[in-house]
């Protein structure tokens, strides 16, 4: 498969306060696609000053996609979640004689996968901005169109393909095309941040750490700009205390750095909601 440049349009606006000044006629609908349990113990991470007593703890949490609609320009979907082969198994068809060691297992009930949700309401996606290649957050890719645009973060590289392990999550795919952040206007405190549709209505912000090539989202609605960290915070939690994760995370110190971001951002822009990646706003 091919990796080619997403050619972005030259920003509209270089300041957040200019960006939510100029709402735009895009609503979110989230979709829980799953369920994956995550271990308190690295969802925050124990060793930070912050973290107070982490305890071994097992949690359920909901595997989220998020379409979004704009009522010019279309739907988009901000990540895949799951298809429906986890359904009957946990480990979504991974094929491989290595797959039990390397694939993470999910639940999932009926009719909770991507392609039934974006069905029942007769949707025509127009791209998929991927956050990162986990297959909690692209495993749904399977049962989506083929035909459309599927974008990453440039440096996102896909752990799931190991040998003799192979879950199959791009086959039928031409091309990814990747969001090249050096090129892209810094939006402090947040970082660089691309204006993806051109209009001002969605961002992708580069957030790393959790994986190389992470991408938090911000929507600019009508109601409000809302901020999808997806995994730069998994939970409210990592907000409440200040500390991001150390398990399932690439490099821990800039899954801190990137928090840090949002919870400065946060703090100089109240009127921003905020959807923690492992949480279903709904
Ligand atoms: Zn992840």
């Amino acid at each position: 498969m091919k990796i080619v440049p997403f050619s972005l349009k030259e920003g509209s606006k270089k300041e957040w306060k200019d960006v939510f000044n100029n709402p735009r006629p895009v609503k979110v609908e989230s979709f829980k696609t799953g369920t994956v349990t995550l271990n308190m113990r690295g969802t925050i991470n124990p060793k930070h000053p912050n973290a107070g007593n982490v305890e071994d703890e097992d949690v359920d949490v909901p595997i989220m996609a998020h379409l979004v609609h704009h009522d010019d320009l279309g739907d988009y979907l901000l990540d895949a979640g799951l298809d429906a082969s986890y359904c009957n198994d946990p480990r979504g068809n991974v094929k491989g004689i290595l797959s039990w060691i390397f694939t993470d297992e999910y639940q999932q009930e009926k009719d909770e996968n991507i392609a039934y949700h974006l069905n029942k309401r007769g949707t025509k996606l127009k791209g998929v901005f991927l956050s990162h290649l986990h297959s909690d957050h692209m495993a749904g890719i399977r049962e989506l169109p083929h035909d459309i645009h599927y974008v990453i973060g440039k440096g996102e590289k896909c752990l799931e393909s190991k040998p003799f392990h192979y879950g199959g999550y791009f086959k039928g795919l031409e091309a990814l095309h990747e969001i090249d952040f050096s090129t892209v206007e810094l939006m402090p405190p947040l970082g660089p941040a691309a204006d993806v549709l051109g209009d001002g209505s969605l961002w992708a912000i580069y957030t790393p750490g959790h994986t190389p090539g992470h991408m938090s989202f911000l929507v600019n609605g009508l109601d409000g700009p809302v901020l999808y960290t997806i995994d730069a915070c998994f939970i409210r939690k990592n907000l409440e205390c200040g500390v991001a994760s150390s398990g399932y995370t690439w490099n821990v110190e800039m899954a801190q750095k990137s928090l840090e971001n949002i919870l400065e951002f946060l703090k100089e822009y109240p009127e921003v909601r905020v959807v923690c990646g492992h949480e279903d706003p709904e």
